[in-house]
């Protein structure tokens, strides 16, 4: 009913009473109080019990100042003073030291929380990434025995020995089933229903399945195949054994990994807002070009521009239209580039290109006739008509630099020239 505590406090609590109710008629017990009450105190500290040490340093500092009304001399009143205060300093020392523990082990329990709650998060994660390995795992084993199974499948043009192969692939794949080729007539209504409808037949449970439970079976579950061949249903060939399924199958994995490679390669080379190369892809090309020009002594032109006043093309029309415009703006410049040309958006709205083989004039030349089909088009976005002025900087190797990136200097200084010219022409 009690717990040990509130024994404590009830019992704690009755000999203050007590003691106060002594002093009362026996002040010159506070001689023992003092000390005692003192000593009680320390002890209520270490039990680190705040109400105890309360109460203790309450009947210490009763008992100190119920002497030093009894004494009559000066320097013994001094001394029980510095005694009690003493006291005092102790006690706060300790209570500010408590406070300093409570805090370090609030903190360290919330971190400890905050562990538990992530390693109860990773735990779930793994769990999770655990479920998709094996399913991964799963799907490379069936894509790597379908690949070893056409294989195999398809390395025989003999009847016979195709079977062979059949059925020890089947046996390798579905570990401890029967498998069998039934050649000829149908031995039984399973098989049957396969052949007529030209459909793979799975049956879980024998007894169970409607359509076969009227008959005894020695076997419990079932897929049964048909293997038709062109003209005839039954009979086998090396043809026969590479069935649609696995072919289609096989193709439509190859076409898949195909598209995957694609896309990750894709991703790294291509800018998925333009399609143009990605600044990357120029920087390698660049300097793939400058070494090829290097040998060959052909010159290599590269052309860089930027949209002039494109935030406030932005901040007029939207961001939508701002992409729209940086679309347009790069299938024009694709358009207008041979197919040895190298276009590349080099950044936001800045776009570079590589001119293999073309000298400093040609390449100012076709910098301009850019211009002027950037300058002259409509870009029309939801309705309405805008209109936009690039400029340009052109640079040249030999002449201009020797390097990839003294290149690309040259050009954009030459960029920074046409801004300053007041944008909308082309420096060479
Ligand atoms: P300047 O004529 O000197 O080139 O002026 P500017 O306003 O074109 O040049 P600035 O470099 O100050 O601004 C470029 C703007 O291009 C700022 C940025 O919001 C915008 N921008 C960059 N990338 C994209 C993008 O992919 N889509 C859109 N809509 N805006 C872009
Ligand atoms: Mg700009
Ligand atoms: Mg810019």
């Amino acid at each position: 009913m009690f717990s040990a505590r509130d024994i404590t406090l009830f019992g704690s609590n009755a000999l203050f009473f007590a003691i106060a109710a002594a002093l009362y008629l026996y002040p010159e017990w506070a001689l023992i109080l003092f000390p005692a009450a003192s000593l009680l105190y320390f002890w209520s500290d270490l039990r680190k019990d705040d109400e105890l040490q309360v109460i203790f340093m309450f009947l210490c500092t009763a008992g100190a100042l119920l002497l030093m009304s009894q004494m009559k001399d000066l320097p013994s009143r001094v001394a029980l003073g510095v005694e009690l205060v003493g006291v005092w300093v102790a006690s706060l020392g300790l209570s500010f030291h408590r406070a300093r523990l409570k805090e370090a082990r609030a903190a360290a329990n919330q971190y400890a929380q905050q562990v538990d709650t992530r390693v109860r998060e990773l735990e779930r994660d793994l769990k999770f990434y655990g479920a998709f390995e094996s399913a991964a795992a799963h799907q490379i084993r069936l894509r790597r025995d379908l690949t070893g199974a056409a294989k195999t499948l398809t390395g025989t043009m003999d009847a016979k020995d195709a079977q062979g192969r059949l059925l020890s692939v089947l046996e390798r794949r579905f570990q401890g089933s029967r498998v069998r080729i039934l050649p000829g007539e149908p031995p039984d209504s399973l098989t049957r229903l396969s052949i007529t409808t030209h459909a793979s037949v799975l049956v879980k449970d024998m007894a169970t399945d409607e359509r076969f439970r009227n008959q005894a079976w020695n076997f419990r579950a079932a897929v049964v195949s048909p293997l038709s061949v062109v003209k005839k249903t039954f009979g086998f060939s090396a043809d026969a054994l590479r069935t649609a399924d696995l072919f289609a199958t096989l193709t439509s994995l190859t076409l898949e990994n195909i598209e995957f490679y694609q896309a990750v390669g894709d991703l790294a080379t291509h800018d998925p807002l333009t399609k143009l190369f990605t600044h990357k892809a120029f920087q390698t090309r660049l300097a793939d070009e400058v070494l090829r020009a290097g040998r060959s002594q052909a010159p290599l032109s590269m052309v860089m521009c930027d949209v002039d006043h494109f935030k406030k093309y932005n901040d007029t029309y939207g961001h939508q239209a701002g992409d729209f415009l940086l679309q347009r703006v790069a299938q024009i410049l694709s358009d207008s580039a041979r197919p040895v040309d190298f276009v590349a958006r080099y950044g936001g709205e800045e776009f570079a290109i590589v001119l293999p083989g073309m000298a400093h004039p040609q390449a100012v030349e076709f910098a301009n006739r850019i211009r002027i089909k950037v300058m002259e088009e409509p870009f029309v976005f939801e309705g309405k008509h805008t209109r936009v002025t690039q400029s340009y900087g052109v640079s040249t190797f030999p002449q201009d630099a020797t390097t990839p990136s003294q290149l690309v200097r040259a050009a954009d200084e030459r960029l920074y020239k046409a801004k300053e010219g007041g944008r909308n022409q082309v420096v060479g």
